[in-house]
């Protein structure tokens, strides 16, 4: 077996918390003895112990002394900060590790090198970059976060085959159930949920996660004025809301007022979102949103999701968006696009 393997097998385990660790990067770990897998871990929550530590501990007693001739892998670099938790740097030497093995180094501020750094110097060997595209794909969400200092942003629509959000401007039904659990199962991956105040007042949307299990999303909207009565669904106790407009810097309960300025609003939203630790945030709408992120070229990936079958002839026009989708796919009789902001890299 090489190191590939047992990246991907890290990378395995760390995709099991998707949307569980935020703020936290998705990590897991595997240590090999002679080949055997004698444990391995991943990080599920943040707070709670770190990937390399839930590998160690899941070791067996009679194995615990083949530590010092064996292998950790790990997705991420270790960290070496007092967070809620002991670096897992000091702990891989502590213990005596023969070799570490790191997918992706961590570009965090907090990390960046020195986590190596404390494991070279202790004179223990460590290969780095092993599956690095693969392992830096796994923290898309966190990388960008702390690379481009603003969230991870996913545009999101649905529309017709002639191109129709909406049907002479009331909301239809455009893709199928299926798409309905796609959809719901995104918003338990991604930490925020974005719209703008003409889709919360039109759709009155809850944005909540009931398709699946999973966690609610926080929920963004944009609303200036303060136009979107309190009674609508967007402000329900379901999940936390931020508000952005501009009136009031207020917290009431599960609800943040944030007070902005019009002129550029976009990207002054986007650097709270980053000052609130808002790893990603999906764009669900409507087309004045969409098309502000497509224009200002603040996206990393787009979902279409097209119904070829409905013709609707008046109503919202879908946003301009001329990309070219990276792939395509099928739930049922929704066709489903993907996209992916190339210009960005
Ligand atoms: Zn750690």
């Amino acid at each position: 077996m090489n190191h590939n393997t047992y990246i991907k097998r890290c990378i395995e385990l760390a995709e099991k918390a998707l949307g569980k660790t935020y703020p936290n990067p998705l990590v897991g770990s595997v240590i090999v003895h002679n080949d055997r897998i004698i444990g391995e871990g991943f990080h599920k929550k943040a707070g709670e112990p770190h990937a390399e530590i839930n590998a160690i501990s899941s070791i067996k007693d009679e194995d615990k002394h083949l530590i010092p001739e064996s292998t950790i892998y790990v997705s991420l670099e270790p960290c070496a900060h007092f967070g809620k938790t002991p670096p897992c740097a000091l702990k891989i030497v502590e213990l005596g590790f023969k070799k570490v093995v790191i997918g992706a180094m961590d570009s965090h501020d907090k990390v960046n090198g020195k986590g190596k750094k404390i494991i070279t110097d202790a004179g223990i060997e460590v290969v780095s970059s092993i599956l690095e595209d693969e392992s830096r794909g796994l923290n898309k969400r966190f990388f960008t976060y702390h690379e481009k200092k603003r969230p991870y942003i996913i545009l999101k629509w649905a529309q017709s085959a002639d191109g129709f959000m909406d049907k002479d401007f009331k909301p239809i039904q455009i893709s199928n159930s299926l798409s309905k659990q796609f959809v719901h199962q995104m918003r338990s991956e991604e930490h925020a949920i974005l719209v703008g105040k003409n889709t919360a007042l039109h759709d009155n949307p809850s944005l909540t996660v009931r398709e699946i299990e999973g966690r609610n999303p926080i929920r963004i909207l944009i609303d200036f004025n303060l136009e979107v009565p309190d009674d609508f669904n967007i402000y329900s106790e379901e999940a936390e809301t931020i508000i952005f407009n501009s009136i009031k810097n207020s917290e009431e309960k599960h609800l943040k007022f944030v007070k902005v300025e019009r002129e550029n609003s976009l990207e002054k939203i986007l650097g709270k979102l980053y000052g609130l630790q808002i790893q990603s945030v999906i764009i669900e709408g409507g087309r004045f949103t969409l098309q502000q992120f497509i224009d200002q070229d603040l996206w990393d990936e787009a979902i279409i999701f097209k119904n070829p079958d409905l013709y609707i002839k008046n109503g919202t026009k879908a946003p301009n968006f001329d990309s070219i989708p990276q792939k395509t796919g099928k739930l049922r009789d929704t066709e489903v696009l993907f996209f992916k902001n190339q210009g960005l890299d």
